[in-house]
């Protein structure tokens, strides 16, 4: 007895509920846990047949099962739906043993899995595409208020082991059941592949999990998932959280990411997640520095004004976190430290007399913040306004020119001057020529660097300062590395010459003069160049 008890203790150690069927297969002993309150196995079991316990699609796999067991062995475990009734179904791992001493006799294991669910029959279910969950997020985000929102990403794992001819079947399956599991049943998207996203309030990612295996233990098809959930309203700016989901989209579509397990959505947007926090606190802690690099007259090789080129801690290039920050809409904050560092720098004793270039990205054209505040850091300072200068890059596309114009406008009444940077490349720079009031524009160091060689970028600039001569704006020559370019620059008539010819980015502005000025050469003898 105390024997029996014991192996009965094994027994239960490794699962629910136990089951001696007879030859027939009808049960004649059942112990253990129900699978739900109210269903004891043992009062309701007793008798009838093993088969009957489950649902349609179960039962053929099950008596597969029993047929190709054979004596002394155990099967594999099966994953069954057990028929609660009146269209209510549970998931349960089933295995059998058959042992001689029993024969013919078989003993069952069971271990109750997830939670009972209603099972409707799945009907076609429309997935969201990617904007419409991105547009859809942004709905939930902008009206939650202190509900939360939860983004899960689901892997469906196995799906290439499925049969061509059942997987139309299983995947109208699986979308009806990641929508039952979603916001107002319709918030999922089908990203791309195996890969999935949907939007919860449930911070607990299991029922998307249990929704999955039940459509398994279903189909009886052995698919499996991989579920990550990110909470994106806990206290983060949901206006940055969105950007930063289209962001990791964006890098998942671009690096085919969202086919290849290993590089996940998921992931992509966690890193981006992480990313975004670290550059707030950067800012915040302004933990980052600014060095100088001159632009000179180019016939005359005096600095005329340095530009201010972020320096970030950890970073190669300044360019990558930007371009990151300009996508996250956090660039105005970095921007606008950049120049509170400028002003200080001009500030500082010995520099009364230097004039400065920050760069300020389109994006924090887009608002009023950046403008004000930088209104207000060099309020009742006209001399600062004077010395100070801000190059738009184009980098980021700016979506409103018309408001950027008016913040330009004021920024240059109120004695700013503005430059347009890396003039040439992006696709609007005539759109914004035509539309922003300015000071100069920066020749992108491009054809700048092409120009001893191709005569197109020759010809580019050349048309370019005639242009500008036209509008009245000055013009800038980017990256001149040798004095070769910048004798041709002077020849073709730009104005201010910028590069490592006349000096590299430093922590100080270097204040004496950085170049001899070069022999300039009258403008038109460089048609004979090259
Ligand atoms: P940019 O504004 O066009 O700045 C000029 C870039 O060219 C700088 O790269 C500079 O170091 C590099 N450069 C200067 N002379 C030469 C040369 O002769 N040859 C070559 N090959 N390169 C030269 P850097 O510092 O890596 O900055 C890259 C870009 O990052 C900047 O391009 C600008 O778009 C952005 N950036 C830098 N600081 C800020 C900032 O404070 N705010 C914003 N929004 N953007 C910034
Ligand atoms: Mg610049
Ligand atoms: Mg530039």
């Amino acid at each position: 007895m105390a024997l029996k008890r014991r192996l009965l203790g094994l027994a239960f150690a490794s699962a629910d509920t136990l089951v001696e069927i007879d030859g027939g297969g009808r049960i004649v002993l059942a112990m253990g846990a129900a699978p739900c309150a109210g269903h004891s196995p043992e009062a309701t079991w007793t008798g009838r047949s093993l088969t009957d316990l489950f649902e349609a699609r179960s039962i053929e796999r099950l008596e597969a099962a029993l047929t190709d067991l054979t004596p002394g062995a155990r099967s594999e475990p099966l994953d069954l739906m057990y028929d609660l009734g009146r269209g209510t179904f549970r998931r349960v791992r089933l295995r059998l043993f058959s042992l001689p001493e029993l024969a013919p006799h078989l003993s069952c294991a069971l271990t109750w899995l997830g939670q009972p669910f209603a099972l409707e029959a799945p009907q076609p279910t429309e997935m969201l595409s990617r904007d419409d969950l991105l547009r859809q997020t942004s709905g939930l985000l902008a009206a939650s208020g202190s509900d939360a929102i939860n983004l899960a990403f689901v892997d469906v794992t196995g799906l290439e082991n499925v049969e061509p001819d059942r997987m139309d079947g299983l995947k109208a399956h699986l979308h009806h059941a990641l929508q039952s599991v979603s916001i107002d049943g319709a918030s999922a998207s089908h990203l791309a592949g195996n890969a999935y996203a949907l939007l919860r309030r449930d911070g607990d990612a299991s029922a998307v999990e249990d929704a999955i295996h039940n459509v398994a233990a279903l189909e009886g098809i052995d698919v499996g998932a991989d579920v990550r959930q990110v909470n994106l309203t806990n206290g983060r700016d949901r206006h940055a959280t969105l950007r930063a989901m289209r962001h990791a989209l964006e890098v998942c579509i671009t690096n085919g990411a969202l086919d290849a397990p290993d590089v996940t959505f998921h992931k992509t947007l966690d890193r981006t997640l992480v990313q975004m926090d670290s550059f707030r606190a950067m800012v915040k802690a302004r933990d980052f520095s600014l060095h100088y690099q001159p632009i000179v007259d180019l016939r005359t090789g005096a600095v005329h004004h340095f530009e201010a080129l972020a320096r970030i801690p950890g970073s190669d290039g300044p360019e990558s976190t930007i371009r990151l920050a300009e996508t996250l809409a956090l660039i105005d904050s970095f921007d606008l430290v950049v120049a509170e560092k400028a002003i200080r720098q001009m500030k500082s004793p010995g520099y009364g007399l230097t004039h400065i270039a920050v760069n300020v990205s389109a994006g924090s054209l887009d608002s009023d913040a950046y403008g004000e505040a930088l209104l207000r850091l060099s309020a009742n300072d006209p001399d600062i306004r004077r010395r100070l200068s801000l190059e738009i890059t184009e980098t980021a596309s700016i979506a409103d020119l018309e408001g950027a114009q008016k913040r330009l406008a004021r920024i240059r009444k109120a004695g700013f001057r503005v430059y347009l940077d890396d003039f040439g490349v992006g696709a609007s720079c005539f759109d914004y020529l035509n539309h922003l009031t300015v000071d100069g524009v920066k020749i992108d160091g491009g054809f700048v660097m092409r120009a001893c060689e191709d005569v197109k970028s020759r010809t580019l600039i050349r048309h370019l300062v005639d242009m500008c001569a036209g509008l009245k704006l000055k013009t800038v020559a980017e990256r001149v590395e040798t004095g070769q370019v910048a004798e041709l620059m002077v020849g073709l008539g730009v104005d201010l010459g910028q590069g490592w010819f006349y000096g590299k980015p430093e922590p100080q502005p270097r204040l004496e003069a950085p170049a001899p000025p070069v022999a300039a050469r009258r403008r038109g003898a460089v048609e004979s160049w090259g």
